[in-house]
C-alpha cells in the first residue's frame, strides 16, 4: 500500500507521559503519582461534573443529541453569543483540525509563532500545508504581521496564553491586529488557558464577544484544563455564523459522547470549584516563581497554569525530566522544541511541595557534578 509521502513523514505527537508506563518503569503506585506534564487541573474534576457522570451513567448506551442544543445553550449564557456561533468539537483539538481541513492544501501557508501549540503543525501536515513560523522567542504581533503580508497565510494561529511558553497578548494589541488582516485569512486565537488569564489581568482578557463581528476569526476554547475534563474530550469554537455553519460540515454525527456533553455543562455551572481552581493556580505559582529565585533558574511570566522554567549550565531538561520520573513527577520537557526547558502544571499546594523538595535535591546534585 502507497500512503501519501507527506503522511509517512509524520512525526508522532509526543504527549505527557501515560501513568501506566511511568508505573512500569519505575514500580510506582498509580496514587502517588503527580501528573504535572499536560496542564490539567489539579484537583481532579469539577464535583458537579463528576457527580453528573455518575447520575447519568446509564445515558451511556444512548447516542447524543447530534444538536447539543444544551450544551449550546449553556455556552451562550456563558459568553453572551447565538447557538450559531457555536461548535462543538471532540476536544479544541478538533475545532483546530476543522479549521485546517477546511481551508488547506498543499498550496496554502499558516502562520504561527516559532513556539507554540504542536498540533497546528500537525494537522498542516495532514493536509501538507506549509507552516511559517515568525522567529521571535514568543508571540510577536509585528512579525506576524510581516508574514502575513509577506506569505499570504490562509491561516495565523495565535495561541493566547501561549502553550508551552505561558506569555500571553493584550487585548487591544489583538484587536488591533486583527483589524489589520483581510477576510481571506482565518485567525484562530487559541484560547484553551484564557481563564486563567483573565484571573490574573484583565488587559489581556478576550472574550468570543469581542471577536464574533469579524468574518475571519474565531476563538477556541476547552474543558480540558481549568474545567477538569480532559478525560472527556469537549471543546469549542465560537465565531462568525458563517464561519461555523462551514466548519459544520466537516463534524462528524455523534462527535462528542452523551456523558461529555452533560459533564460540560455541569463543570461550567461549578463556580466554587472553578474560582477554588483559579485562586490556588496564581498563589502557587508565586511559589514556583521564588523557587526558581531561590536556585538561579529563569523562568517565564506565565498567564496560564503552568510555568516554563529555561535551564542553563548543568540542569539538563531531559535529564532532570527522567530524574524527576523516578520520584514519581511527570512534568514537560520542552527538548522536542528545541528549548532546554521544562514545563511544570502548577499543582496542588501538596503536590507543589513534594516538587520543590525532589527538584531542590536534583538540581543541587546536578550542579555539583563535574
Ligand atoms: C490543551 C490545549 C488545547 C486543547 O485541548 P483539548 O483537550 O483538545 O480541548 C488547545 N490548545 C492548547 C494551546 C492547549 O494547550
Amino acid at each position: 500500500m502507497k500512503f501519501h509521502a507527506h503522511i509517512c513523514d509524520l512525526p508522532t505527537y509526543e504527549v505527557g507521559k501515560p501513568l501506566e508506563l511511568v508505573m512500569r518503569e519505575y514500580g510506582i503506585a498509580t496514587n502517588e503519582i503527580i501528573k504535572l506534564g499536560s496542564n490539567e487541573n489539579p484537583f481532579g474534576v469539577s464535583p458537579k461534573a463528576k457527580e453528573t457522570i455518575i447520575q447519568n451513567a446509564h445515558l451511556a448506551s444512548v447516542y447524543p443529541d447530534d444538536s447539543y442544543y444544551e450544551l449550546k445553550e449553556s455556552l451562550s449564557q456563558h459568553y453572551n453569543v447565538a447557538h450559531d456561533n457555536i461548535i462543538i468539537g471532540n476536544g479544541s483539538d478538533q475545532i483546530i483540525e476543522f479549521c485546517i481541513y477546511a481551508l488547506c492544501d498543499s498550496n496554502t501557508r499558516i502562520v504561527t509563532a516559532k513556539t507554540t501549540f504542536a498540533m497546528y503543525d500537525i494537522y498542516a501536515k495532514h493536509c501538507n500545508a506549509r507552516i511559517l513560523k515568525t522567529p521571535d522567542f514568543s508571540h510577536n504581533l509585528d512579525s506576524m504581521l510581516m508574514f502575513y503580508k509577506k506569505y499570504k497565510p490562509t491561516i495565523i494561529f495565535l495561541c493566547t496564553p501561549n502553550n508551552p511558553l505561558g506569555e500571553a497578548l493584550k487585548k487591544q494589541d489583538i484587536l488591533s491586529f486583527l483589524s489589520k488582516i483581510n477576510e481571506d485569512c482565518l485567525v484562530v486565537l487559541d484560547c484553551a488557558y484564557m481563564e486563567y488569564c483573565i484571573h490574573k489581568n484583565n488587559e489581556y482578557a478576550i472574550y468570543p464577544q469581542d471577536i464574533i463581528h469579524f468574518s475571519n476569526v474565531i476563538y477556541l476554547g476547552t474543558f480540558s484544563k481549568l474545567y477538569g475534563l480532559g478525560g472527556m474530550r469537549i471543546g469549542y469554537g465560537i465565531a462568525n455564523a458563517s464561519v461555523i455553519a462551514n466548519l459544520h460540515k466537516l463534524r462528524p454525527p455523534f462527535n462528542i459522547t452523551t456523558l461529555s456533553l452533560k459533564a460540560a455543562i455541569s463543570s461550567l455551572k461549578d463556580v466554587d470549584f472553578v474560582e477554588k481552581s483559579l485562586h490556588n493556580n496564581f498563589i502557587e505559582m508565586q511559589k514556583y516563581q521564588n523557587f526558581a529565585f531561590q536556585y538561579s533558574i529563569e523562568f517565564l511570566e506565565s498567564y496560564a497554569n503552568f510555568i516554563t522554567f529555561l535551564l542553563h549550565n548543568k540542569l539538563n531538561s531531559t535529564k532532570i525530566g527522567i530524574l524527576l520520573l523516578q520520584e514519581g513527577i511527570v512534568v514537560r520537557d520542552l527538548a522536542s522544541y528545541g528549548l532546554n526547558a521544562i514545563r511544570i502544571t502548577i499543582g496542588t499546594p501538596k503536590q507543589n511541595e513534594i516538587v520543590f523538595k525532589k527538584l531542590a535535591a536534583i538540581i543541587e546534585k546536578q550542579r555539583s557534578m563535574e
